[in-house]
């Protein structure tokens, strides 16, 4: 149950070394969704920014198109550029919990890697929009629990009480 991101940690730093190492290459970039799409075997769908919801709730990631991929192997993932989301998965967990792993690889759209700012950033516009409680943050709490630490990924914990943290934190970031 821990949210994975599929390469896109990687597709920063191949960008990155390929910026540095190969300047012919420097083009070095991560898929469009269209090529993402193509990968799949054409089973995964684009949808265009500001069509896509979960539960009825309209969600926005600035411009960004959501790939809908239910053969991920994850709940939701992002490339640089766009979002990607598994409803087979996200069909099994509560609509705060939907919105804020939504929100979650948004956050990494801004943000960039770092999990706890992106948890961050998740529980904020969860409460400035209206759709995250306290009640809410407990269940992501639940939904993240089993998840254990590792390098790039603190335990369930520990994430859980920063995000209780950033949640009343009086600034918003
Ligand atoms: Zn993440």
């Amino acid at each position: 149950m821990t949210i994975r991101h599929g390469s896109y940690p990687m597709a920063w730093a191949l960008a990155a070394l390929l910026a540095l190492c190969l300047p012919a290459w420097s083009q070095g970039r991560s898929p469009t969704p269209e090529e993402y799409v193509e990968h799949t075997g054409g089973e995964a769908t684009i949808i265009p920014p500001g069509e896509f919801k979960l539960d009825g709730i309209p969600l926005y990631c600035g411009t960004r198109p959501t790939v809908i991929d239910n053969n991920l192997d994850d709940y939701g993932a992002a490339y640089p550029g766009f979002l990607i989301m598994n409803m087979k998965y996200l069909n099994r967990v509560s609509t705060p919990v939907k919105l804020w792993i939504y929100s979650h690889e948004c956050g990494h759209q801004f943000r960039g890697p770092d999990e706890e700012t992106a948890d961050c950033f998740a529980v904020q516009r969860g409460r400035r929009m209206g759709w995250l409680s306290p009640g809410g943050v407990e269940e992501i709490c639940k939904f993240i629990a089993p998840a254990k630490g590792d390098s790039m990924h603190f335990s369930g914990s520990y994430r859980c009480e920063y995000m209780r943290q950033c949640f009343t934190e009086h600034r918003l970031r």
